[in-house]
């Protein structure tokens, strides 16, 4: 049996990042890890650009605060401007025009009247580059502005198209194949027959590997025997990741383990120094072509609590992406908390913003098959084995069940 810090060592050891390849642009690319450095092809905006409807005016022909210009022309967005602003004289301009030479602000509409087609009055003591947003303020042609490495969310992939990048290089999703065992268990469209549970580790498992990166595939359900487990383990070594749940302990039909071993696969370790779930089994298949297996226990909250612990980082890694940001939280307990344990134990929590920092609550749990109490959590807190009474105040390591 080895610790939790050890497992998840291990584990780094053996999963590394993805090669990268070339992803489109679109909501594919969503949280795709960016594995180039990306330049601006152009200055943005590429001109001098009217911020509001109104008129581009020159600032001395208002420093008395109004005056009447002559109207020269209109520059509508997306067209070029024909005239230069001669003293006296204005252009009806829109928002996303390009400015007229000779003019150095734009008064807004609001401010202005016409007094017919050729003149208006303008109520407005504009200074200069006013309403105006300069050439390139925003990008300047060859400036990296999005940095190898960065996560992809809508506002990144917003300016890849901006910088005219329909392709670009990313890590890939890894893909990952869910697989649950067990005689007991049907699907969720299937009425329980006696001593039958539904499969909660299939759908959970599966929706852990979207929100951690991974592209989730499922296998279904293989039977506690040799012949249904085979071939779906064999399909499930194909991708980058392979987890099972359920059939990973010591009993006579958990097959899991050896099917793993004659289907070439080492296992780095298969015991965790934990609560919820400590028969936990990490192994490799390949090496030029990894396969990374990990066989979590059947109970549900075994299952989930292993994912966070030990897939989720792997993932990470997988991606191209270092650990995770809110890893190594602490946070003070809220009330008095007596809790009997043998193992550390991830138990579920709520966090939430106190005075200075974080308080964490735990919330009503009675143990790994307790799905229901796991949905009041958001977050699990790290107890640790012995029988105490925690007391308000006392810090403890927290892990967060967010995204990212
Ligand atoms: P096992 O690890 O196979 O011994 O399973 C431990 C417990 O988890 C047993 O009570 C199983 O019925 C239950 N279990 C196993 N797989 C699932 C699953 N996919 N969904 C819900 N419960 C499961
Ligand atoms: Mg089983």
């Amino acid at each position: 049996m080895i610790a939790v810090a050890e497992a998840q060592r291990l584990i780094l050891q053996h999963a590394r990042p993805l090669a990268p390849e070339t992803a489109s642009l679109g909501p594919s690319a969503l949280r795709l890890v960016l594995a180039e450095d990306v330049a601006s092809d152009l200055d943005s905006p590429p001109y001098d650009k009217s911020m509001m409807d109104g008129y581009a005016v020159r600032c001395a022909d208002l420093a008395a605060g109004q005056g009447t210009l002559a109207v020269v022309e209109e520059i509508p967005a997306g067209t070029m401007p024909t005239k230069a602003i001669e003293p006296g004289q204005a252009s009806r301009i829109m928002t996303g025009a390009p400015i007229p030479e000779g003019a150095d602000a734009v008064v807004m509409v609001e401010r202005t009247a016409m007094l017919d087609e050729r003149q208006v009055k303008v109520d407005d003591r504009p200074r200069s580059g006013q309403n105006i947003c300069v050439r390139a303020s925003e990008l300047r042609r060859g400036e990296v502005v999005l940095a190898s490495g960065t996560v992809l969310r809508p506002q990144e992939i917003g300016l890849l198209g901006t910088v005219g990048r329909s392709t670009f290089k990313a890590v890939p999703r890894p893909r990952v194949c869910v697989l649950s065992t067990g005689d007991e268990i049907v699907e969720a469209n299937q009425a329980p027959g006696p001593g039958q549970i539904r499969n909660s580790n299939g759908p959970m498992l599966a929706a852990q590997t979207d929100r951690a990166g991974g592209v989730p595939r499922y296998l279904g359900i293989a039977r506690d025997n040799l012949e249904s487990l085979r071939p779906l383990v064999a399909e499930g070594l194909e991708a980058d990741v392979l987890i099972l749940s359920g059939g990973v302990s010591a009993g006579k039909l958990d097959l899991v383990p050896g099917v793993l071993r004659e289907s070439g696969v080492v296992a780095h370790f298969h015991k965790v120094e934990m609560k919820p779930g400590k028969p936990v089994l990490f192994g490799t298949r390949g090496a030029e072509r990894l396969t990374l297996v990990f066989g979590l226990p059947g109970n549900p909250v075994s299952s989930f609590v292993g994912f966070e612990l030990f897939v989720r980082p792997a993932l990470r890694r997988g991606r191209g992406l270092g650990d995770r940001a809110n890893e190594n939280l602490s946070a003070k307990l809220v009330e008095d908390y007596a809790y009997k344990t043998d193992r550390p134990t991830y138990h579920p929590a709520r966090v939430e913003a106190a005075d200075a920092g974080w308080g964490v609550r735990p919330v009503p749990w009675f143990g790994s098959p307790d799905l229901r109490g796991l949905t009041r959590a958001n977050a699990l807190v790290l107890l640790p084995p012995g029988d105490h009474t925690h007391r308000a105040g006392q810090r403890f390591p927290v892990m967060l069940l967010g995204d990212e």
